[in-house]
């Protein structure tokens, strides 16, 4: 028997849902408010959780964008809704490698975890840009 227990993200109420089940086979679902929600579960069941990773925006950085990770693996459908719902987010650089980045994204349970150090670029005396590392 296979228990899940993660956050539905098929609407903002993000029920929090326990799965039983069996071969990837729905057993029984608690948690739910809709049939949404059994759908979404029996897809979560067929395409299991991998490791999901994205570019993300920096502002001041050496670089333009800086990859982060899922802190856990993730189903396709959190991996696309994670994308959009950081599409419109920035961050400032230095940053270091495994830093937290966002916290429960979208109340889906799940971080993003910088992958690398992102330096800054600051000016240097010669008022040329010049990247610095992490602190
Ligand atoms: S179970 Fe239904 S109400 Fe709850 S988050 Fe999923 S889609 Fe929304």
């Amino acid at each position: 028997m296979e228990i899940l227990n993660y956050n539905c993200i098929g609407c903002l109420n993000r029920c929090r849902v326990e799965v039983q089940a069996e071969a990837r086979e729905l057993i029984s679902i608690a948690g739910i408010r809709c049939k949404r929600g059994i759908e979404l579960a029996r897809r979560r069941l067929i395409t299991p959780p991998a490791p999901f990773a994205l570019p993300l925006r920096i502002v001041n950085g050496a670089a333009s964008h800086i990859e982060a990770r899922t802190s856990e693996p993730v189903p396709p459908d959190v991996a696309r809704a994670l994308t959009i719902a950081v599409r419109k987010l920035s961050f400032s650089a230095p940053i270091q490698a495994g830093a937290v980045l966002v916290q429960n994204v979208g109340g889906m349970g799940v971080d993003l975890i910088a992958v690398a150090d992102a330096a800054s670029v600051e000016p240097s005396a010669s008022g040329v840009l010049a990247p610095s590392s992490p602190a």
